[in-house]
Parts: structure tokens; sequence; C-alpha cells
């Protein structure tokens, strides 16, 4: 069992604006955006994070990828960055593996 704050939000716990949600993944707002739009998608399998996933994970891995291209899709959004911080020296800080959907202004590279 993951104790993050995303088993919370998953659990219900805690509250969320969740965008989108299946058996598998489950995707909400991020709490202090870093663009118009932040979306966070992560899996509902406690997997602290994308180094610790093994390839038993393929499918769900590939899954929250295709969850992605669906929310930006149904949002009409064209232009997006997808990150995942792996580790916290990578800027990871909550240890539960998620992607951030980020949209809505101009990203600089390489990212700082
Ligand atoms: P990372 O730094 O890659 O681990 O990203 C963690 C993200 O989770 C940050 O962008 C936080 O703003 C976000 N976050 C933390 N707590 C919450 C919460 N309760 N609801 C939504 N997003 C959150």
């Amino acid at each position: 069992m993951s104790n993050s704050i995303f088993q919370d939000i998953i659990d219900k716990k805690i509250p969320a604006e969740i965008i989108y949600e299946d058996d598998l993944v489950l995707a909400f707002n991020d709490i202090s955006p870093q663009a118009p739009i932040h979306i966070l998608v992560i899996p509902k399998k406690p997997i602290t994070k994308l180094s610790t996933s093994d390839d038993g994970d393929q499918e769900l891995l590939g899954h929250l990828l295709l969850v992605v291209k669906k929310i930006t899709a149904d949002k009409n959004i064209l232009d997006y960055r997808v990150t995942i911080n792996n580790g916290a020296e990578a800027g990871q800080t909550v240890f539960h593996l998620h992607l951030h959907i980020l949209a809505g202004r101009t990203f600089g590279w390489p990212p700082g």
C-alpha cells in the first residue's frame, strides 16, 4: 500500500478536481498549477515511481499515455508537455507515479 496523498485522492479521502477516471487510472487538476492547464494522471496501482515499475506494468504504462491522449483530445489541447519526475533530484515530491500534463503557455527547453 502507498501512503501518499495521491492514495488518499484515489480512496476519495481527500477531494480533488477529477478530470477522468477508469478502473486503472485517475486524472485530476494539480493543486498548484504551473501552467494554465496542469493535470496529473496517476495509476490506481501504487507504483512509487517509474523506475520501480516492472514488465508486468506494460499495459498500465501504455494506458497512462493513451489517457493523456484522450484527455488532451477531449479538451482540444493541441500542444502540451508531458512530464514524469522520477526521484527527488528530478523534482519528484509525491512518491506515487504521476504524469504531468502541462499546457496553455509556451515552455522553454531545457527545463529548469
Ligand atoms: P512531483 O513534484 O512531480 O512529485 O509532482 C507532485 C505534484 O502534485 C505537484 O505538482 C503538486 O502541486 C501536486 N499535488 C500535491 N498535492 C496535491 C493535491 N492534494 N491535489 C492535487 N495536486 C497535488
